[in-house]
């Protein structure tokens, strides 16, 4: 165990996950997760299964500003912030504390991704895909965290299984001769990015899984889904939040009806 008395600065579901094995497997004291944002961004069944159920508090839009002690920490010193994420003066709150356990956010691994020179997303600082999960390097094919960071192994799995089959298909059918058409999928309003980030109408499976993660917690709004200025499809929701992927299906036959499209775009909107 690296301590027994632990301040937690995260509360994505690792932050979480480690304030309960803290506490199951040394008999640590987890005293607080302060989180920087006004949201977890964690799973919901997380902050209840890992938090709630061992009455660790969450303080949401905190941070830490000072950390005292010399040869291991000694005290932690957390403080609300503001909208514009600045510590607001006197609202400090010192915990006692040997450790603090900090678990600010996830980048997929990128090694590999670089030094096979593959284009790579600002946004999720993964490759930018299309919809058979290649990158921009010919033959190279994405999935996992090494494309974006996922909560659930589940979309994991399928992305996996995904990539897999479509580097088969481009062994077995040697070098490409045709330039098939590449539609942008466009993240607008809410949404932060989409993998893939390109669509080819003539080569995507009958349906193809589109996932996103919004930047902000929304309640009662809609996922929309246009074909240029069209609208296609909209799904209400009740929330959504960045640390939960959503997702939508594209289908191919509702694409082959509207040929003239240049863009797709999700976003999201009033339900
Ligand atoms: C703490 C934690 C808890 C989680 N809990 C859950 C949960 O309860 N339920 C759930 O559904 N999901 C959970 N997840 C999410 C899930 O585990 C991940 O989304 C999933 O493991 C990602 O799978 P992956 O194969 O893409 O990457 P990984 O599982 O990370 O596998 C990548 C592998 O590649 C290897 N590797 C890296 N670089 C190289 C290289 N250069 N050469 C060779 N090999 C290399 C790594 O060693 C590693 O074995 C959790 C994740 C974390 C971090």
């Amino acid at each position: 165990m690296p301590g027994k008395e632990v301040v937690i600065l995260g509360s994505g579901d690792i932050g979480l996950i480690m304030a309960r094995r803290m506490t199951l497997e040394g008999g640590a004291k987890v005293k607080v997760v302060a989180e920087l944002m006004p949201y977890s961004g964690g799973l919901k069944r997380n902050i209840v299964q890992c938090l709630d159920d061992f009455e660790i508090p969450l303080k949401l839009s905190h941070t830490v500003i000072d950390i005292e002690g010399k040869h291991r920490v000694e005290a932690v010193t957390i403080a609300e912030v503001g909208p514009d994420r600045k510590p607001i003066p006197g609202t400090e709150e010192r915990y006692t504390c040997d450790t603090l356990l900090l678990s600010c956010g996830l980048l997929p691994e990128n090694e590999l991704s670089k030094s096979a020179g593959v284009e790579l997303s600002q946004v999720t600082s993964g490759p930018v895909v299309n919809d058979s999960l290649e990158t921009s390097v010919d033959g190279i094919f994405a999935c996992g965290n090494v494309l974006h960071v996922h909560d659930l192994v589940d979309f994991v799995s399928q992305e996996a299984a995904a990539a897999g089959k479509n580097a088969a298909t481009y062994i077995k059918a040697g070098e490409k001769d045709v330039q098939a058409e590449m539609l942008p999928i466009s993240p607008e309003g809410g949404v932060r990015y989409t993998v893939p980030s390109f669509v080819r109408p003539s080569e995507m499976e009958e349906n193809l899984t589109v996932r996103f993660r919004v930047g902000d917690v929304f309640k009662n709004k809609a996922i929309a889904l246009y074909f240029d200025d069209r609208l296609i499809g909209k799904k209400k929701r009740q929330v959504m939040a960045p640390g939960e992927m959503e997702q939508v299906i594209l289908k191919k036959k509702k694409l082959e009806e509207y040929p003239e499209t240049k863009k797709i775009t999700i976003r999201i909107e009033e339900a």
